[in-house]
């Protein structure tokens, strides 16, 4: 038996993967087949309003992003975008690029971020000679863990994000398992299995507080006209053993 685990050694009962059909090689980035797809670049109807913690502006009601050429940008003060829907554990793709000509410095460049479950912030900001505290630049574990590398492109190019996320399991306040993150920064790993210390906060330490097991993807609005596209998720059950 493998230890932990109720199988044997090439168990011929242990459940195989579902076969996806991967996006053609040509288009690395396009969705597979069980992906669900949350902007295309034609459609924001996955997406609502959402009240931002950071500008103090936004409610639920129609995203009021501009949705310009198959990308969607950043309005600053109308708030931050959330899914409809929830989530848990997640791969997430999301391509991002920041404004360009540049204006501002460090925090104020080009400053959004991807929040999963609206809680932990993988930062997004303009990777691109705009030297930052290292647990704020793109591709940190906001206030937590700096990336790895800076693979990041020059303002008005694309990245992208590719995001394992595993949600923390809570029994009301109670932490039985911390979040962790791993993330592809442009295809370069930036953050490998990384456990999370708790939701994002701005110059305190993070802790996990009681939270819903599952909640939205929000985008957010940080007054920085930063533009998305190709958005797209996974939703994984890590709880089962497979
Ligand atoms: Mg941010």
């Amino acid at each position: 038996m493998l230890p932990g685990l109720p199988w044997h050694v090439h168990d011929p009962d242990r459940p195989h993967p579902p076969v996806v059909t991967p996006a053609p090689a040509s288009s690395p980035a396009a969705p597979p087949s069980d992906a669900i797809v949350l902007f295309n670049g034609t459609d924001l109807s996955a997406w609502q309003s959402h009240y931002s913690t950071i500008t103090r502006a936004g409610r639920p009601g129609p995203v009021e992003w501009k949705l310009v050429d198959g990308v969607v940008e950043v309005v600053p003060h109308t708030g931050d975008i959330a899914t409809k829907k929830s989530f848990k554990d997640v791969q997430l793709h999301i391509e991002w690029s920041a404004p360009t000509p540049p204006v501002g410095n460090s925090q104020n460049r080009g400053n959004s971020g991807v929040l999963l479950m609206g809680l932990y912030e993988i930062q997004v900001l303009d990777p691109w000679e705009n030297p930052t505290y290292a647990d704020g630049q793109a591709g940190a574990i906001y206030g937590q863990w700096p990336p790895l590398a800076n693979p990041g492109r020059k303002p008005g190019e694309w990245n992208s994000y590719d995001i394992i996320f595993e949600a923390p399991r809570m029994d009301g306040d109670k932490l039985l398992r911390p979040a962790y993150a791993t993330v592809f920064f442009n295809g370069v790993l930036v953050q490998n299995h990384q456990e999370l210390m708790g939701p994002m906060i701005y110059r305190a330490v993070a802790h996990y507080s009681a939270q819903p097991a599952e909640a939205p993807l929000v985008l957010q609005n940080h007054n920085s006209p930063v533009r998305f596209r190709n958005i797209w998720l996974r939703e994984l059950s890590l709880d089962t053993s497979h």
